[in-house]
């Protein structure tokens, strides 16, 4: 952040149905406004700024997005001007005017403190981001446009396409990359690290030429251009070559594991640790969100991330304080057990707050939570209450699509399939839901 600006001076944001931290959308439960966090993170005095603010404008309801990053829900139209300034004070706002939505650029949650990483991806990320807030041809891109950088954490999101992503190869020195994918996907070519900036500027000053106005995202445009076309464009303006030998070529991301770590876990710095806990459902109340910061402050360093699993991780809390910090936090209401059947379920807001709900998600998928308790199984499942999936960008185990009348279609991801997958029962309400998977095998509902 160089200076921090007046709402005053900041242009009108563009149309878009996505909130942004100056453009709050309108929801049945007042406005949202949503925060990107440059790599998930926000310090413990931008917590509570956050925390007083939606309290002051806001129904002080905060809910956490699959790209790490935080929204406010509730807010007042008469104090949608004093939130942004506020947020703009503490320090939350783009770099420069017209660069809020242009911030997508999703890391691990444990960048720089995860011990497989095979390099600490911060200061990359930090250029990458600034050449996108600073190039003003990028504020053109949509502001679903992501891109993703992989250190190679075992904590990481690998199931979330992105539009371009890199992912470091062995050894570190060289990054892997793909368009409208994944990094277990297997990668397109590779560069070295000192010259990912120049790819990234050059992939996307490319997309904006080449892409219609229909076409904002790079799996759209690649439905009408050959990969090796695009690449080739891609070769023709770099000043190096892309590496695209067998080594390259054949290497895939291992995915880790898709159970979500909760607790205490080590760091590569010897005596700290990193902390995951997991708000039910992936919302804070304002009140949770400023004694969080507080935890942070007096534990650890001052600081927060959230994860793309609506999660937070508390970075840098030296070991012998974690029992204490894990008492405080179970204390606040947070999950830190993943026994718990609700940190394997994801839900939308729904139809409590939003218009094209056709089921009430979260008091659904509490209600399974319920249910599921009872026994052993921890299915993973999305409840969505319409087919846009807006809790979840990656296709869950199981997805339970809201009908009308409140009743749902269960789904189970399949390979190659799309969408939500294969259409197991065409019309469930939650309770023969929650019947249903008590009465699957085991092997068959916790992970495929
Ligand atoms: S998935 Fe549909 S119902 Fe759920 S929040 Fe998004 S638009 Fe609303």
């Amino acid at each position: 952040m160089r200076d921090r600006p007046s709402i005053t001076a900041l242009p009108v944001p563009r149309p878009s149905a996505c909130p942004g931290l100056l453009r709050i959308v309108a929801a049945l439960d007042g406005g949202i406004c949503r925060v990107k966090l440059a790599g998930g993170e926000l310090s413990s005095a931008q917590a509570r700024a956050i925390a007083a603010a939606s309290e002051a404008c806001a129904s002080g309801v905060l809910e956490l997005t699959n790209r790490s990053n935080l929204q406010i829900r509730g807010v007042r139209d008469a104090a949608q001007d004093e939130l942004i300034q506020r947020l703009l004070d503490a320090g939350l706002g783009p770099r420069v005017a017209g660069a809020d939505d242009v911030r997508n650029l999703l890391l691990s949650p444990s960048a720089g403190l995860d011990p497989a990483a095979l390099f600490d991806v911060r200061p990359l990320a930090a250029q990458l981001l600034e050449l996108l807030q600073d190039t003003s041809d990028f504020h053109a891109l949509s502001a679903k446009f992501a891109l993703q950088l992989d250190g190679g954490e075992a904590l990481a999101m690998l199931e979330h396409p992105h539009d371009l992503w890199l992912s470091a190869l062995p050894g570190g020195e060289l990054l892997a990359f793909g368009l409208a994918g994944c990094p277990v996907d297997g990668s397109l070519a590779a560069v070295e690290r000192k010259q990912a900036v120049a790819l990234v500027d050059t992939v996307l000053r490319l997309f904006l030429e080449l892409a219609s106005p229909e076409q904002t995202r790079m799996r759209q445009l690649l439905d009408g251009l050959s990969v090796d076309d695009f690449l080739q464009h891609v070769q023709a303006r770099l000043p190096f070559q892309l590496r695209r030998d067998e080594s390259v070529l054949g290497w895939r991301r291992v995915a880790g594991s898709s159970a979500i770590a909760l607790g205490a876990q080590s760091q590569r710095q010897a005596g700290l640790q990193m902390i995951l806990a997991a708000p039910p459902l992936g919302r804070f109340t304002a009140w949770q969100l400023a004694a969080l910061a507080d935890l942070a402050q007096r534990h650890g360093d001052a600081t927060l991330r959230l994860t793309p699993w609506q999660g937070v991780l508390l970075p840098n809390i030296p070991a012998a304080r974690c029992p204490d910090l894990l008492a405080e936090l179970a204390a606040l209401g947070l999950l830190l057990d993943s026994h718990e059947p609700l940190t394997h379920l994801l839900a939308c807001t729904g139809s409590a707050a939003c218009a094209k709900g056709l089921a009430d998600t979260k008091a659904d998928a509490c209600q399974l939570a319920d249910l599921l308790r009872a026994g052993t199984l921890r299915p993973q499942v999305h409840l969505s209450g319409c087919p846009r999936s807006c809790a979840a960008a990656h296709t869950a185990s199981f997805t339970l699509l809201a009908q009308p009348g409140g009743r749902y279609q269960l789904y189970q991801r399949a390979a190659g399939m799309a969408g939500f997958g294969h259409l197991l029962v065409p019309s469930l309400s939650i309770n023969e839901a929650g019947a249903w998977f008590a009465a699957q095998p085991e092997s068959g509902t916790t992970h495929d």
